[in-house]
């Protein structure tokens, strides 16, 4: 006789954080494939819409979708806070077994979250996909990113996987440590690296945009690659030291040798060139590694003043409401 509790544990939730950023041209069709997904699985979903302060009617088409139906849940900040902090914010307020990233422009797609259901349901508490190909993607933004991966695993702390992008799974444990890590400067695949625990990667390949334009201008790529770098690693504080203990080393030389000339020859010559290009030098020298301290210590200052990561404006459809 079939066990009543049997598939008790299955019956598990789901919760799926969709951030949004003007996303009104998208987010319709989105929906519908996220409401697909949910249908063919055996697991109970939540799809939490994080609005980070739209301009367009995204708001609107999302509170209409959280009238029709009752496991749409809204997150509304009073501005926009950025990507990281909005993926940040639904999974703080995600109450799933396993909590699912996604973007809202149907780059990653949604088909490939039983996938990683069956890995987790397999053991693992981190599946997270590894983009093999990009579609529609500029040479320069492929480029970069590559780059970007490859340099920060030589100089972070935590080896942070090549080629992802948000795009994963986690299980409630890694969800709970993430919601205890306070720090201000969010570059969630990194901290998810952090955490630890099983990890499975994926292989996928990433589609184009399915409407709307990239809300990732080059000005906010350059600042996402600099959290990734300073908030994972200190070697360019390492790095700064070592171009002091260079410059040092230079100058002993350069000293002895002044001495020697002065001692040992009568033509001795000023060499002001030399005097020239090495004070440029030093100086230059001297402020990029302000420049580089300062990097961290505005941070930290950032840090210490404690204000809350977002500012939610709207909450609709949530449990406790
Ligand atoms: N996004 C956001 N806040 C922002 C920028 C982007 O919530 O300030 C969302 C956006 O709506 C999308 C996801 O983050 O769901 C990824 O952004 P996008 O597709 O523009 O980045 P790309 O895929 O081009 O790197
Ligand atoms: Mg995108």
């Amino acid at each position: 006789m079939p066990d009543a509790f049997d598939d008790a544990p299955s019956r598990r939730l789901l919760s799926i954080v969709v951030p949004c950023y003007n996303e009104q041209e998208v987010i319709e069709t989105t929906h519908a494939r996220l409401l697909q997904l949910l249908a063919s699985l055996d697991l109970d979903g939540e799809i939490i819409y994080v609005n980070d302060g739209s301009r367009d009617r995204t708001l609107e088409i999302l509170r209409s979708l959280q009238k029709s139906d009752e496991r749409v849940r809204v997150l509304s900040f009073s501005r926009n806070f950025g990507h990281q902090v909005a993926v940040s914010a639904g999974i703080d307020a995600a109450a799933g077994d396993a909590v699912v990233l996604i973007d809202s422009d149907l780059q990653d797609p949604p088909e490939l979250v039983p996938e990683m259901i069956a890995k987790w349901r397999e053991g693992y508490q981190v599946v997270y996909g590894v983009r093999t190909q990009r579609a529609g993607e500029s040479a320069f933004k492929l480029l970069t990113a590559k780059a970007f991966y490859r340099l920060i695993n030589v100089i972070s702390d935590v080896a942070i996987p090549l080629d992802t992008g948000d795009f994963r799974l986690m299980d409630r444990r890694v969800v709970e440590v993430l919601q205890r890590m306070p720090e201000r400067d969010r570059f969630v695949r990194g901290m998810v690296s952090w955490v630890g625990f099983k990890q499975f990667a994926l292989a996928y390949s990433r589609a184009e945009r399915a409407a709307g334009e990239s809300k990732y201008p080059l000005r906010k790529m350059l600042l996402f690659a600099l959290d990734g770098v300073i908030s994972f690693s200190l070697m360019p504080l390492r790095i700064a030291m070592g171009f002091g203990l260079v410059a040092a080393l230079m100058a002993t030389i350069g000293t002895l040798y002044v001495i020697c000339r002065w001692l040992l020859t009568d033509n001795w010559s000023p060499g002001f060139a030399l005097l020239f290009v090495g004070v440029f030098f030093l100086g230059a020298v001297t402020l990029a590694c302000l420049g580089i301290i300062g990097e961290y210590v505005g941070r930290i200052y950032r840090e210490i003043k404690r204000r809350p990561l977002y500012v939610v404006d709207e909450r609709l459809g949530f449990r406790d409401q």
